[in-house]
Protein backbone atom coordinates (compact mmCIF):
# COMPACT_ATOMS: atom_id res chain seq x y z
CA UNK A 1 0.00 0.00 0.00
CA UNK A 2 1.09 3.27 0.25
CA UNK A 3 1.00 4.94 3.55
CA UNK A 4 -0.67 6.15 6.72
CA UNK A 5 -3.84 8.20 6.54
CA UNK A 6 -1.41 10.38 8.75
CA UNK A 7 1.95 10.52 7.13
CA UNK A 8 1.77 10.67 3.49
CA UNK A 9 4.09 13.31 2.83
CA UNK A 10 6.47 10.70 4.40
CA UNK A 11 5.52 8.42 2.56
CA UNK A 12 8.45 8.92 0.24
CA UNK A 13 11.25 9.17 3.59
CA UNK A 14 9.67 5.99 4.70
CA UNK A 15 10.02 4.10 1.23
CA UNK A 16 13.60 4.44 0.88
CA UNK A 17 13.86 2.57 4.08
CA UNK A 18 10.59 0.12 4.28
CA UNK A 19 10.70 -3.11 4.03
CA UNK A 20 6.52 -3.39 3.52
CA UNK A 21 6.23 -0.15 1.63
CA UNK A 22 2.87 -1.65 0.78
CA UNK A 23 2.08 -0.32 4.38
CA UNK A 24 3.60 2.98 3.36
CA UNK A 25 0.29 4.68 2.95
CA UNK A 26 -0.32 3.47 6.52
CA UNK A 27 1.30 6.64 6.99
CA UNK A 28 -2.17 8.02 5.41
CA UNK A 29 -4.31 5.26 6.77
CA UNK A 30 -7.04 7.74 5.51
CA UNK A 31 -5.55 7.32 2.30
CA UNK A 32 -1.88 7.91 1.14
CA UNK A 33 -0.38 7.42 -1.92
CA UNK A 34 2.53 5.29 -2.59
CA UNK A 35 2.65 5.21 -6.93
CA UNK A 36 5.59 4.91 -9.29
CA UNK A 37 6.01 9.04 -8.91
CA UNK A 38 6.49 8.40 -5.32
CA UNK A 39 9.35 5.66 -5.83
CA UNK A 40 11.74 7.73 -8.17
CA UNK A 41 11.37 10.56 -5.98
CA UNK A 42 12.35 8.83 -3.05
CA UNK A 43 14.93 7.15 -4.75
CA UNK A 44 16.41 10.35 -5.23
CA UNK A 45 16.41 11.82 -1.44
CA UNK A 46 18.10 10.60 0.94
CA UNK A 47 16.77 9.29 3.92
CA UNK A 48 18.76 7.21 6.26
CA UNK A 49 19.27 9.69 8.88
CA UNK A 50 22.08 9.54 11.89
CA UNK A 51 21.28 6.41 14.17
CA UNK A 52 19.43 6.97 16.76
CA UNK A 53 20.16 10.69 16.92
CA UNK A 54 17.59 11.05 19.73
CA UNK A 55 17.07 8.43 22.23
CA UNK A 56 14.13 6.01 22.36
CA UNK A 57 12.00 6.05 25.01
CA UNK A 58 10.75 3.30 26.88
CA UNK A 59 7.80 1.80 24.32
CA UNK A 60 5.01 -0.11 26.28
CA UNK A 61 3.80 -3.22 23.69
CA UNK A 62 0.44 -3.28 22.05
CA UNK A 63 -1.86 -5.71 23.61
CA UNK A 64 -2.89 -7.44 20.43
CA UNK A 65 -5.14 -10.26 20.19
CA UNK A 66 -8.78 -10.84 18.56
CA UNK A 67 -10.73 -10.89 22.19
CA UNK A 68 -9.71 -6.98 22.58
CA UNK A 69 -10.94 -6.42 19.17
CA UNK A 70 -14.03 -3.56 20.58
CA UNK A 71 -14.87 -2.60 17.69
CA UNK A 72 -15.25 -2.65 13.45
CA UNK A 73 -15.52 0.55 11.57
CA UNK A 74 -15.65 1.01 7.67
CA UNK A 75 -16.24 4.37 6.05
CA UNK A 76 -15.20 5.62 2.62
CA UNK A 77 -13.52 7.90 1.36
CA UNK A 78 -14.76 10.71 -1.15
CA UNK A 79 -12.41 10.48 -3.95
CA UNK A 80 -12.04 12.55 -7.01
CA UNK A 81 -10.00 12.32 -9.79
CA UNK A 82 -9.95 16.25 -10.15
CA UNK A 83 -9.66 16.61 -6.27
CA UNK A 84 -12.37 18.15 -4.63
CA UNK A 85 -14.96 20.26 -5.65
CA UNK A 86 -14.88 23.80 -4.40
CA UNK A 87 -17.08 26.03 -7.03
CA UNK A 88 -20.13 27.68 -6.67
CA UNK A 89 -23.35 27.36 -8.32
CA UNK A 90 -26.71 29.18 -8.22
CA UNK A 91 -29.60 27.26 -7.30
CA UNK A 92 -33.05 29.36 -7.94
CA UNK A 93 -31.86 32.43 -5.66
CA UNK A 94 -29.48 30.45 -2.91
CA UNK A 95 -25.52 30.41 -3.93
CA UNK A 96 -24.10 27.49 -3.72
CA UNK A 97 -20.51 26.93 -2.65
CA UNK A 98 -18.98 23.49 -2.82
CA UNK A 99 -16.46 21.95 -0.02
CA UNK A 100 -16.42 18.02 -0.95
CA UNK A 101 -14.63 15.43 -2.77
CA UNK A 102 -11.28 15.26 -0.39
CA UNK A 103 -10.38 11.21 -0.38
CA UNK A 104 -8.02 10.27 2.10
CA UNK A 105 -7.07 14.01 3.31
CA UNK A 106 -10.83 15.59 4.75
CA UNK A 107 -9.52 16.35 8.04
CA UNK A 108 -6.06 16.93 7.11
CA UNK A 109 -7.43 19.31 4.72
CA UNK A 110 -10.60 20.80 6.53
CA UNK A 111 -9.46 23.78 7.92
CA UNK A 112 -7.63 24.68 5.00
CA UNK A 113 -10.10 23.68 2.37
CA UNK A 114 -12.77 25.49 4.69
CA UNK A 115 -11.27 28.71 4.63
CA UNK A 116 -11.45 28.96 1.03
CA UNK A 117 -15.41 27.65 0.89
CA UNK A 118 -16.33 30.05 3.75
CA UNK A 119 -14.31 33.22 1.79
CA UNK A 120 -16.28 32.95 -0.91
CA UNK A 121 -20.06 32.52 1.36
CA UNK A 122 -19.06 35.29 2.84
CA UNK A 123 -17.71 37.24 -0.16
CA UNK A 124 -21.36 39.10 -0.19
CA UNK A 125 -21.03 39.60 3.73
CA UNK A 126 -24.73 37.82 4.27
CA UNK A 127 -26.32 37.87 7.49
CA UNK A 128 -27.30 34.04 7.46
CA UNK A 129 -25.43 30.87 5.77
CA UNK A 130 -26.29 27.38 5.80
CA UNK A 131 -23.48 24.42 6.05
CA UNK A 132 -25.28 20.61 4.37
CA UNK A 133 -23.21 18.54 6.33
CA UNK A 134 -21.54 17.90 9.68
CA UNK A 135 -18.67 15.87 8.99
CA UNK A 136 -14.97 17.50 9.32
CA UNK A 137 -15.87 19.57 6.33
CA UNK A 138 -19.10 20.76 7.21
CA UNK A 139 -17.97 21.51 11.15
CA UNK A 140 -15.03 23.34 9.57
CA UNK A 141 -16.95 25.23 7.23
CA UNK A 142 -19.66 26.58 9.63
CA UNK A 143 -17.84 27.78 12.71
CA UNK A 144 -15.32 29.72 9.86
CA UNK A 145 -18.70 31.29 8.52
CA UNK A 146 -19.70 32.19 12.26
CA UNK A 147 -15.87 33.53 12.86
CA UNK A 148 -16.47 36.00 10.04
CA UNK A 149 -19.89 37.11 11.23
CA UNK A 150 -22.75 34.97 9.86
CA UNK A 151 -25.13 33.53 11.99
CA UNK A 152 -24.71 29.81 10.63
CA UNK A 153 -27.04 26.56 10.46
CA UNK A 154 -26.02 22.94 9.89
CA UNK A 155 -28.53 21.16 8.03
CA UNK A 156 -27.14 17.19 8.27
CA UNK A 157 -28.86 14.00 8.34
CA UNK A 158 -26.31 12.19 10.44
CA UNK A 159 -24.12 14.60 13.13
CA UNK A 160 -20.36 14.23 13.54
CA UNK A 161 -20.40 11.09 15.58
CA UNK A 162 -22.29 8.91 13.20
CA UNK A 163 -21.11 10.73 9.89
CA UNK A 164 -17.89 8.85 7.86
CA UNK A 165 -15.57 12.01 9.18
CA UNK A 166 -16.11 9.90 12.74
CA UNK A 167 -14.61 6.13 11.34
CA UNK A 168 -11.47 7.98 9.93
CA UNK A 169 -7.73 7.09 11.33
CA UNK A 170 -7.48 10.20 12.24
CA UNK A 171 -4.00 11.79 11.03
CA UNK A 172 -2.32 13.95 9.45
CA UNK A 173 -2.45 12.67 5.46
CA UNK A 174 -3.19 15.26 3.17
CA UNK A 175 -2.56 14.30 0.05
CA UNK A 176 -3.79 11.17 0.66
CA UNK A 177 -5.70 9.99 -2.49
CA UNK A 178 -6.79 13.54 -2.95
CA UNK A 179 -6.46 13.62 -6.85
CA UNK A 180 -5.00 11.69 -9.68
CA UNK A 181 -1.75 12.97 -11.26
CA UNK A 182 -2.99 14.89 -14.40
CA UNK A 183 -6.36 14.73 -13.70
CA UNK A 184 -6.49 18.73 -11.82
CA UNK A 185 -6.55 21.83 -13.00
CA UNK A 186 -3.82 24.14 -13.49
CA UNK A 187 -2.59 25.32 -9.97
CA UNK A 188 -4.37 22.53 -8.31
CA UNK A 189 -0.65 22.04 -6.85
CA UNK A 190 -0.79 24.88 -5.33
CA UNK A 191 -3.94 25.11 -4.12
CA UNK A 192 -3.73 22.32 -2.33
CA UNK A 193 -0.33 23.53 -1.02
CA UNK A 194 -2.45 26.80 0.37
CA UNK A 195 -4.94 24.01 2.28
CA UNK A 196 -2.40 22.12 3.86
CA UNK A 197 -0.23 25.20 4.96
CA UNK A 198 -3.81 26.98 6.16
CA UNK A 199 -5.08 23.27 7.79
CA UNK A 200 -1.34 22.32 9.76
CA UNK A 201 -0.97 26.08 11.39
CA UNK A 202 -4.52 25.74 12.76
CA UNK A 203 -3.83 22.33 14.20
CA UNK A 204 -1.72 24.38 16.25
CA UNK A 205 -4.50 25.82 17.93
CA UNK A 206 -5.73 22.48 18.93
CA UNK A 207 -2.27 21.44 20.23
CA UNK A 208 -1.59 21.10 24.46
CA UNK A 209 -5.35 21.30 25.21
CA UNK A 210 -7.03 19.13 27.65
CA UNK A 211 -8.36 15.60 26.22
CA UNK A 212 -5.53 15.59 23.73
CA UNK A 213 -7.80 16.51 20.54
CA UNK A 214 -4.36 16.84 18.76
CA UNK A 215 -1.35 15.21 19.64
CA UNK A 216 2.45 14.99 18.07
CA UNK A 217 3.07 11.06 18.29
CA UNK A 218 6.69 9.02 17.45
CA UNK A 219 5.79 6.18 14.84
CA UNK A 220 8.15 3.15 13.96
CA UNK A 221 8.42 1.23 10.75
CA UNK A 222 9.18 -1.99 11.60
CA UNK A 223 10.49 -4.29 8.88
CA UNK A 224 12.80 -7.78 8.62
CA UNK A 225 13.62 -6.77 4.78
CA UNK A 226 16.32 -4.77 3.90
CA UNK A 227 15.16 -1.17 2.27
CA UNK A 228 16.68 -1.55 -1.11
CA UNK A 229 15.01 -5.29 -1.30
CA UNK A 230 11.68 -3.54 0.01
CA UNK A 231 11.51 -0.57 -2.61
CA UNK A 232 12.14 -3.17 -5.36
CA UNK A 233 9.68 -5.49 -4.23
CA UNK A 234 7.18 -2.78 -3.69
CA UNK A 235 7.52 -0.81 -7.46
CA UNK A 236 7.33 -4.45 -8.81
CA UNK A 237 3.79 -5.07 -7.43
CA UNK A 238 2.92 -1.92 -7.97
CA UNK A 239 3.54 -1.85 -11.45
CA UNK A 240 1.67 -5.07 -12.09
CA UNK A 241 -1.71 -3.67 -10.33
CA UNK A 242 -1.91 -1.41 -12.73
CA UNK A 243 -2.46 1.10 -10.13
CA UNK A 244 -3.88 4.69 -10.68
CA UNK A 245 -1.08 7.21 -10.60
CA UNK A 246 -2.25 9.02 -7.45
CA UNK A 247 -1.10 12.58 -7.00
CA UNK A 248 1.72 13.42 -4.91
CA UNK A 249 2.56 16.68 -2.89
CA UNK A 250 4.48 16.44 0.17
CA UNK A 251 7.33 17.61 -1.48
CA UNK A 252 5.46 21.13 -1.56
CA UNK A 253 5.64 21.24 2.33
CA UNK A 254 8.57 18.62 3.39
CA UNK A 255 9.65 22.06 5.76
CA UNK A 256 6.25 21.18 7.81
CA UNK A 257 7.43 17.53 8.93
CA UNK A 258 10.12 15.66 10.51
CA UNK A 259 11.72 12.97 8.39
CA UNK A 260 12.36 9.48 8.77
CA UNK A 261 15.32 7.95 10.17
CA UNK A 262 17.27 4.62 10.50
CA UNK A 263 16.97 3.85 14.20
CA UNK A 264 20.25 1.52 15.22
CA UNK A 265 19.53 -2.22 15.36
CA UNK A 266 18.74 -2.93 19.40
CA UNK A 267 18.13 0.64 20.59
CA UNK A 268 14.48 -0.64 20.60
CA UNK A 269 12.96 -3.01 21.77
CA UNK A 270 11.42 -4.44 18.22
CA UNK A 271 13.06 -7.96 17.20
CA UNK A 272 12.93 -7.21 13.28
CA UNK A 273 16.25 -5.70 12.23
CA UNK A 274 15.33 -2.70 10.06
CA UNK A 275 13.80 -0.14 12.39
CA UNK A 276 12.35 3.74 11.27
CA UNK A 277 10.96 6.42 13.21
CA UNK A 278 9.57 9.49 12.58
CA UNK A 279 6.53 11.83 14.20
CA UNK A 280 3.56 12.93 13.36
CA UNK A 281 0.31 14.97 13.82
CA UNK A 282 -2.42 12.65 15.75
CA UNK A 283 -6.28 13.87 16.08
CA UNK A 284 -8.44 11.77 18.62
CA UNK A 285 -11.32 12.77 16.94
CA UNK A 286 -13.82 11.85 19.73
CA UNK A 287 -12.36 14.70 21.59
CA UNK A 288 -11.23 17.01 18.87
CA UNK A 289 -14.74 16.37 17.28
CA UNK A 290 -16.56 17.45 21.03
CA UNK A 291 -14.54 20.88 20.91
CA UNK A 292 -15.66 21.32 17.63
CA UNK A 293 -19.18 20.67 17.99
CA UNK A 294 -19.00 22.50 20.99
CA UNK A 295 -17.44 25.42 19.70
CA UNK A 296 -19.89 26.07 16.85
CA UNK A 297 -22.79 25.78 19.82
CA UNK A 298 -21.29 27.73 21.96
CA UNK A 299 -20.94 30.94 19.32
CA UNK A 300 -24.55 30.53 18.98
CA UNK A 301 -24.87 28.44 15.67
CA UNK A 302 -28.00 25.89 15.22
CA UNK A 303 -27.49 22.08 14.40
CA UNK A 304 -30.88 20.75 12.35
CA UNK A 305 -31.21 16.98 11.55
CA UNK A 306 -32.51 17.11 8.16
CA UNK A 307 -31.96 15.33 4.83
CA UNK A 308 -32.12 15.98 1.25
CA UNK A 309 -33.37 14.47 -2.27
CA UNK A 310 -31.97 17.41 -4.19
CA UNK A 311 -30.20 20.21 -5.06
CA UNK A 312 -33.26 21.93 -5.59
CA UNK A 313 -34.34 21.91 -1.87
CA UNK A 314 -31.28 23.88 -0.77
CA UNK A 315 -33.05 27.00 -2.55
CA UNK A 316 -36.10 26.66 0.42
CA UNK A 317 -33.74 27.34 2.76
CA UNK A 318 -34.18 30.36 4.47
CA UNK A 319 -30.61 30.99 4.35
CA UNK A 320 -29.55 32.04 0.58
CA UNK A 321 -25.94 31.24 1.39
CA UNK A 322 -25.28 27.71 1.23
CA UNK A 323 -21.41 25.46 2.01
CA UNK A 324 -22.05 22.30 0.40
CA UNK A 325 -20.41 19.62 2.71
CA UNK A 326 -22.11 16.22 2.03
CA UNK A 327 -19.11 14.27 1.56
CA UNK A 328 -19.59 11.27 -0.57
CA UNK A 329 -23.53 11.54 -0.18
CA UNK A 330 -22.92 14.35 -2.93
CA UNK A 331 -22.69 11.24 -5.42
CA UNK A 332 -26.38 10.86 -4.44
CA UNK A 333 -27.50 13.99 -3.30
CA UNK A 334 -25.41 16.15 -6.22
CA UNK A 335 -25.72 13.12 -8.94
CA UNK A 336 -22.00 13.73 -8.77
CA UNK A 337 -20.76 10.41 -10.51
CA UNK A 338 -17.31 11.86 -10.35
CA UNK A 339 -16.86 10.71 -6.80
CA UNK A 340 -15.94 7.27 -6.81
CA UNK A 341 -15.84 5.52 -3.12
CA UNK A 342 -12.71 4.29 -1.69
CA UNK A 343 -13.72 1.68 1.14
CA UNK A 344 -11.55 1.99 4.64
CA UNK A 345 -11.95 -0.37 7.58
CA UNK A 346 -10.65 -0.36 10.83
CA UNK A 347 -10.11 -2.57 13.81
CA UNK A 348 -10.46 -1.42 17.57
CA UNK A 349 -8.20 -2.27 20.48
CA UNK A 350 -9.01 -1.49 23.46
CA UNK A 351 -7.18 2.06 24.33
CA UNK A 352 -3.69 1.85 26.49
CA UNK A 353 -3.05 4.89 27.58
CA UNK A 354 0.65 3.79 27.95
CA UNK A 355 0.96 3.14 24.58
CA UNK A 356 1.53 6.87 22.95
CA UNK A 357 3.52 5.49 19.45
CA UNK A 358 2.64 4.31 16.51
CA UNK A 359 3.78 1.28 14.46
CA UNK A 360 3.75 0.17 10.84
CA UNK A 361 5.08 -3.39 10.61
CA UNK A 362 3.59 -5.93 6.89
CA UNK A 363 1.30 -3.87 5.65
CA UNK A 364 -0.79 -3.23 8.86
CA UNK A 365 -0.78 0.30 10.38
CA UNK A 366 -1.31 0.97 14.33
CA UNK A 367 -2.19 4.37 15.91
CA UNK A 368 -2.51 5.20 19.71
CA UNK A 369 -5.56 6.83 19.46
CA UNK A 370 -6.92 7.94 23.05
CA UNK A 371 -10.38 6.33 21.92
CA UNK A 372 -8.88 2.93 20.95
CA UNK A 373 -5.84 1.48 19.57
CA UNK A 374 -6.48 1.97 15.43
CA UNK A 375 -5.42 -1.68 13.61
CA UNK A 376 -5.56 -1.41 9.69
CA UNK A 377 -4.44 -3.14 7.19
CA UNK A 378 -3.39 -1.37 4.42
CA UNK A 379 -1.77 -3.88 1.80
CA UNK A 380 -2.53 -2.46 -1.72
CA UNK A 381 -1.58 1.05 -1.45
CA UNK A 382 -4.16 3.91 -2.13
CA UNK A 383 -5.62 1.50 -4.42
CA UNK A 384 -6.91 -0.69 -1.31
CA UNK A 385 -10.67 -0.58 -1.44
CA UNK A 386 -10.61 1.84 -4.48
CA UNK A 387 -14.54 1.98 -6.15
CA UNK A 388 -15.80 -0.11 -3.58
CA UNK A 389 -18.97 1.13 -1.83
CA UNK A 390 -19.26 -1.56 0.14
CA UNK A 391 -19.34 -0.40 4.18
CA UNK A 392 -20.18 -4.11 5.72
CA UNK A 393 -18.05 -5.08 8.08
CA UNK A 394 -15.02 -7.56 7.28
CA UNK A 395 -14.42 -9.47 10.57
CA UNK A 396 -12.03 -11.68 9.02
CA UNK A 397 -10.02 -8.56 8.06
CA UNK A 398 -9.90 -7.11 11.18
CA UNK A 399 -8.55 -10.34 12.99
CA UNK A 400 -5.88 -10.67 10.19
CA UNK A 401 -4.33 -7.27 10.63
CA UNK A 402 -4.66 -7.58 14.83
CA UNK A 403 -2.58 -11.13 14.28
CA UNK A 404 0.20 -9.34 12.07
CA UNK A 405 0.76 -6.71 15.19
CA UNK A 406 0.27 -9.57 17.54
CA UNK A 407 3.05 -11.84 16.05
CA UNK A 408 5.50 -8.25 16.01
CA UNK A 409 4.53 -8.15 19.78
CA UNK A 410 5.59 -11.30 20.62
CA UNK A 411 8.83 -11.25 19.84
CA UNK A 412 9.01 -7.63 21.09
CA UNK A 413 12.02 -7.35 23.80
CA UNK A 414 13.87 -10.34 22.69
CA UNK A 415 17.22 -9.95 21.12
CA UNK A 416 17.21 -9.38 17.37
CA UNK A 417 18.40 -12.49 15.85
CA UNK A 418 22.30 -12.74 15.08
C1 LIG B 1 -10.77 4.40 6.83
C2 LIG B 1 -10.56 5.87 6.60
C3 LIG B 1 -9.53 6.52 7.24
C4 LIG B 1 -9.32 7.87 7.03
N1 LIG B 1 -8.30 8.49 7.69
C5 LIG B 1 -8.05 9.80 7.48
C6 LIG B 1 -6.97 10.43 8.16
O1 LIG B 1 -6.26 9.80 8.94
N2 LIG B 1 -6.73 11.73 7.91
C7 LIG B 1 -7.50 12.45 7.04
O2 LIG B 1 -7.23 13.63 6.85
N3 LIG B 1 -8.54 11.88 6.41
C8 LIG B 1 -8.83 10.58 6.60
N4 LIG B 1 -9.86 9.97 5.94
C9 LIG B 1 -10.67 10.75 5.01
C10 LIG B 1 -11.72 11.55 5.73
O3 LIG B 1 -12.40 10.73 6.65
C11 LIG B 1 -12.72 12.13 4.72
O4 LIG B 1 -12.05 12.83 3.72
C12 LIG B 1 -13.66 13.08 5.46
O5 LIG B 1 -14.29 12.40 6.51
C13 LIG B 1 -14.70 13.69 4.56
O6 LIG B 1 -15.47 14.54 5.38
P1 LIG B 1 -16.79 15.20 4.88
O7 LIG B 1 -17.19 16.19 5.92
O8 LIG B 1 -16.61 15.70 3.50
O9 LIG B 1 -17.85 14.00 4.74
P2 LIG B 1 -18.68 13.18 5.82
O10 LIG B 1 -17.95 12.92 7.06
O11 LIG B 1 -19.23 12.01 5.07
O12 LIG B 1 -19.88 14.15 6.19
C14 LIG B 1 -20.92 14.38 5.29
C15 LIG B 1 -22.06 15.07 6.00
O13 LIG B 1 -23.06 15.40 5.05
C16 LIG B 1 -24.29 14.84 5.43
N5 LIG B 1 -25.06 14.49 4.25
C17 LIG B 1 -24.65 13.76 3.20
N6 LIG B 1 -25.66 13.67 2.30
C18 LIG B 1 -26.71 14.35 2.82
C19 LIG B 1 -28.03 14.61 2.38
N7 LIG B 1 -28.49 14.12 1.22
N8 LIG B 1 -28.86 15.36 3.16
C20 LIG B 1 -28.42 15.83 4.34
N9 LIG B 1 -27.18 15.61 4.81
C21 LIG B 1 -26.33 14.89 4.06
C22 LIG B 1 -23.92 13.64 6.28
O14 LIG B 1 -25.00 13.27 7.13
C23 LIG B 1 -22.73 14.20 7.05
O15 LIG B 1 -23.19 14.99 8.12
C24 LIG B 1 -10.13 8.61 6.14
C25 LIG B 1 -11.19 7.95 5.52
C26 LIG B 1 -11.40 6.60 5.73
C27 LIG B 1 -12.54 5.92 5.05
Amino acid sequence: MSSIETLSLDRRRLVQGSATLGGLSLLGLGGCATGPGAIRALSNQATVGPAARDAVPVLAPVRASADRIFDVTVCLRPFRAAGPRLDTEQVGDALVVHNYGHGGSGWSLSWGSSTIAARKAMAGSPGEVAVVGCGALGLTSAILAQRAGAQVTIYAREHLPETRSARATGTWTPDSRIALAGATAPGFAALWEEMARTSFKTYRQYLGLPGHPVEWIDRYLVSNVAPGEARARHRAEYHTAGALDFAQYGDRIRDLTPRWESVAPGSTPFADPYVQRSESMMFNIADYGHILMNDFLVAGGRIERREFHAPAELALLKEKVVINCPGYGARALWKDESIVPVRGQIAWLIPQPEVGYGVIYKDVAVLPRRDGIVVQAIEGGDMKGYNDANETIDRAEAERAVAVISDLYSRFGKPIPG
